[in-house]
């Protein structure tokens, strides 16, 4: 791609945490960002604000629900006529052992962290091929790679949005559209702030580089892959302090 300048991309789940980041990493560089939201409206549009409403809008929709998410493509086209960039950072979790989790825990991890991004994708594949042009970028987990204890349904989601990520990059690919996977391990957002302090210390111990990641870290290789990604498809970056190597 090269530049972002003049480029749309849409970010799930985008008023907070990485997905936050990672639209305020992408406008820095010039794109356009559609600022998807569930609940948190306040942040979502206090974003648009600081941004500017011509580089940024907020559209809410709850992409587990395959109607919402297609609608947000769509909403997408009409406000900036395009798509370039699809970020599916949208994710939930619901920790449990196997014993306590039921099957709804199961299926509303599954559905907002894996069905979401088919639901996004789909949507914004006929745009994507008839451009011949773009980047899709899954934020999976590392606990989709490792497996984690209490986390049967979010491994489950994330491990198979790694798969849905090679399979979609073999399809894509003769459209010149590039699908890659992140892996974060433990970034500092609402999503860990809820782990106890005395976990927190112990997850840090068995971190090798013995900090929590940022997430700017996160946004900055996600415009890595965007910018300087176009011979990158199919693969899984792993940004994760070296909790877990390959
Ligand atoms: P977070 O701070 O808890 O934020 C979650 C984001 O997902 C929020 O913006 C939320 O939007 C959005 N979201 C949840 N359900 C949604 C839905 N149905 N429709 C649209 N948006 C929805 O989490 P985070 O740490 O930023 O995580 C972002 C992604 O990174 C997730 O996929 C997560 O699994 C992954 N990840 C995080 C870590 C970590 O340690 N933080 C590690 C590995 C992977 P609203 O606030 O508007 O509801």
């Amino acid at each position: 791609m090269g530049s972002l300048e003049g480029a749309v991309a849409v970010i799930t789940g985008a008023g907070r945490g990485l997905g936050r980041s990672i639209a305020e990493e992408l406008a820095r560089g010039g794109a356009k960002v559609v600022i998807n939201y569930a609940n948190s409206k306040g942040p979502a549009e206090e974003l648009v604000k600081k941004l500017g409403e011509d580089q940024a809008v907020a559209l809410q929709a709850d992409v587990s629900d395959v109607g919402q998410a297609t609608q947000l493509i769509e909403q997408t086209i009409e406000h900036f006529g395009r798509i370039d960039i699809l970020v599916n950072n949208a994710g939930i979790t619901i920790d449990k052992t196997m014993k306590k989790l039921t099957a709804e825990d199961w299926d509303k991890v599954v559905q907002t962290n894996l069905n979401s991004s088919y639901y996004t994708v789909k949507a914004a594949l006929p745009h994507f091929t008839e451009q011949s042009s773009g980047k899709i970028i899954n934020i999976s987990s590392f606990v989709g790679q490792a497996g984690n204890f209490g986390q049967t349904n979010y491994a489950a989601a994330k491990a198979g949005m790694i798969g849905f990520t090679k399979s979609a990059a073999q399809e894509l690919a003769r459209y010149n559209v590039c699908v890659n996977a992140i892996c974060p391990g433990f970034m500092e957002t609402d999503m860990f702030s809820d782990v106890p302090e005395e976990v927190r210390e112990k997850i840090k111990a068995k971190i090798p580089l013995g900090r929590i990641g940022s997430p700017e870290e996160i946004a900055r290789a996600v415009r890595y892959l965007v910018v300087d990604g176009d011979y990158i498809t199919g693969q899984t970056m792993n940004i994760n302090g070296g909790i877990y190597m390959q």
